[in-house]
This record gives C-alpha cells, structure tokens and sequence, in this order.
C-alpha cells in the first residue's frame, strides 16, 4: 500500500444504531461468483486481509451466487477467529435466486437459514432486499414488522431496506413508525456517473436513519475491465464510462480510485460497500480512503471525467414492478 502506514481507515456512526462503520465496508457479492469465478482461498484471503487493514463492515444476501456468497462469507469470518463483537455483518431477506417473497413466514424462515450458512448467532443488520420487486405495503405491514419480532428475538439487531428506485425508501419511512428501520442501503445512486442520493440526504437524517450506500464503482462500470455481461446500464452509458475509464488510463489515473475517492467523500454516508475478490482490490480500495482523508483526491482528474461523463449524468435503469 502507498499511503502511510499510521493512517487508519475511518469509523462512522450509523444513523441511531450505536454501530460504527468503517468507511470502506466489504461488499460480498463477488463472493457468490456474481462478477466471475473467485475460489474459496481467495475469498478468505481477501476478508482477512480486509479484517487486518480495518474494515470492519461486511454485507452479503441469500441471493448472492444462491446462497454461495453466505456460506463464503460465514467460513471467512469463521477463519478470522476474532470475537464475533469486532464485526459487523449485515444480510438480506425476500430476494432469492428463485424469485421475491417479503411474507413474515418466509423471511422469518429465512433469517434461521441465513445464520446457519454464516455461521452466526445473530446478524447487525437484516435487510429487506430490492423492496421495489414486492408489495412496498406488504413491505410495511407485514414484513417489517415480522423483522421487529426477529430483533425482539435476538437473531438480529437492526432493520434495513434497500433498492434501486429512491422513491421506495420514502414510501416506506414515511409510513412506519419513528426508529423501525434503522438503515437503508442505496446502490448506484452515489457515485462519479449518479449522484441522485445527495438530495435525499437530509431528509434520511431527520427520520435518524442510517445510510450505507453501494456498488462506487457502478458495479464496474467505473473500472478498467468494465462491467460484466449482465449490466443493466444502457450502451450510451457503458460507453461514456469506458471513456471515462480509457482517459484515466492515458493519464496514468486509475478510474476506480477516482470512483471510490468520489463516494467516500460524504460523511454523512457510513460506509461505502464495493464489491471486492481479491487482496489486490481490498488493498487498492483501502489505499484509496486512506489517501483521501492524508492527501485528498485528485479534483483535476475528476473534473475531466464528470465532464466526460456529463450527457449520461445520473442517467440510471429501470428497476421493480409498479406499484399501485
Ligand atoms: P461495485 O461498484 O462495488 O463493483 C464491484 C466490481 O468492481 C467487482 O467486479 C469487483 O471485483 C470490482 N472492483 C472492486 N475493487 C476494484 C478496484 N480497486 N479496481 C478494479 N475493480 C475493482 O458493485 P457491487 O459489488 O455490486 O456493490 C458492492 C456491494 O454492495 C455488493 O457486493 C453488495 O454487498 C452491495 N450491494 C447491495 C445491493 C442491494 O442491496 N440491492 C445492490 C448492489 C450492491
């Protein structure tokens, strides 16, 4: 790593909770083969070595690889051998590889299966996953409140939601009770190419929610290689970042610490999840944080790629069902 070896990786407070976050959070969706093929060594090489560097901050889903990136998860943690206190883990419920159910049976269910495969007692935060495929008000009337019974229960100790559309999280809070969901978890909406979390930003604060948000590097597309085959982003969009991408090559720039620097930069955001397979990636990542708060970021740079990325700016896709 190039940055000094005294500068730690930040904590922040999340919303009400009492947890505090590292900035950088591990996002273990990579851990389900969802962006190519990581083996089980360097699944647990990469979560050690984030553990050591100081990200403390770990969130996966049943849906990840179908239930791969849990078990990954829970036998990496496991090899840590650190007191189950110095982490924090966070799951998901109602999105499966077999499709969407945000009933109170099976997300009750699915909080026991969870648990086996990360071989935990409890979960920090369970969350409702991509809340805009399922009935937002089934969403508040019952399985919001079946998660409730599952915090009461012990099997967990914080209530999140999460999903593309940003309308969803303001429906939601707007109709439960003060301090029922603790977090949400937005992806693709802060960041270099959408920056469209901002405006919601105080608005989350008054409601005393935590935000953790997702996917910095747009789920590739503000990396070198790209992203995979299965993007939603439209052609002009891919296009316009591997532009962005190609222009930081020449330069000598890396997009993704751009891109990471970019999303890091907003305290009012806990933690920053990205997706990481490898050693390389989570020393990169932390590298990057560590170099924004001793250096700063490279504001000349930026300014090249949001001028580049300027005709597509949060330019996003459609995501969910509509909701009547
Ligand atoms: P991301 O933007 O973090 O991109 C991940 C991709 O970038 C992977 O291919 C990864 O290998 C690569 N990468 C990581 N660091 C890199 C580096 N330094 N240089 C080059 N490439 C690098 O997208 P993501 O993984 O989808 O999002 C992060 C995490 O956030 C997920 O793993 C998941 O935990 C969470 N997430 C949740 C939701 C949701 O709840 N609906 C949605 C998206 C993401």
């Amino acid at each position: 790593m190039a940055s000094s070896p005294h500068a730690k990786l930040h904590l922040r407070d999340l919303g009400n909770t009492g947890l505090k976050l590292s900035s950088v959070g591990f996002g273990a969706s990579p851990l389900g083969n969802v962006f190519g093929v990581v083996s089980e060594d360097d699944a647990i090489a990469s979560v050690r070595q984030a553990f050591r560097l100081g990200i403390n901050f770990f969130d996966t889903s049943p849906y990840y690889g179908g239930t791969l990136s849990e078990k990954v998860l829970g036998k990496s943690l496991q090899a840590l051998g650190v007191p189950r206190n110095e982490y924090i883990v966070a799951t998901k419920c109602g999105r499966y590889i077999d499709g969407f159910d945000f009933s109170a049976e099976r997300v009750t269910r699915s909080i026991d299966e969870s648990l086996e495969r990360l071989r935990l007692d409890y979960v920090d935060i369970l969350q409702c996953h991509d809340i805009e495929f399922g009935s937002l008000d089934q969403i508040v009337n019952e399985t919001i409140p079946a998660l409730q019974k599952l915090k009461e229960a012990g099997k967990i100790r914080f209530i999140g939601i999460t999903g593309l559309p940003l309308g969803v999280f303001t429906y939601v809070l707007d109709r439960v009770p003060p301090g029922t969901v603790d977090v949400i978890l937005s992806y693709c909406h802060y960041g270099i190419n959408d920056s469209t979390l901002e405006d919601l930003l105080p608005y989350l604060k008054s409601k005393g929610v935590g935000v953790i948000t997702a996917s910095p590097l747009a789920m590739g597309l503000l990396t070198e290689s790209g992203p995979p085959e299965w993007h939603p982003a439209s052609p002009e969009l891919k296009s316009a970042c591997q532009a962005a991408a190609a222009h930081c090559k020449v330069k000598g720039k890396n997009i993704s610490k751009l891109a990471m620097q970019y999303s890091l930069s907003n305290n009012d955001i806990s933690s920053v999840l990205v997706g990481m397979n490898s050693i390389t990636q989570v020393e990169e990542n932390v590298a990057a944080a560590i170099e924004l708060t001793t250096v700063g970021k490279d504001d000349e740079t930026l300014l090249e790629v949001e001028a580049i990325l300027k005709p597509v700016k949060n330019q996003t896709w459609p995501s969910g069902i509509q909701q009547s």
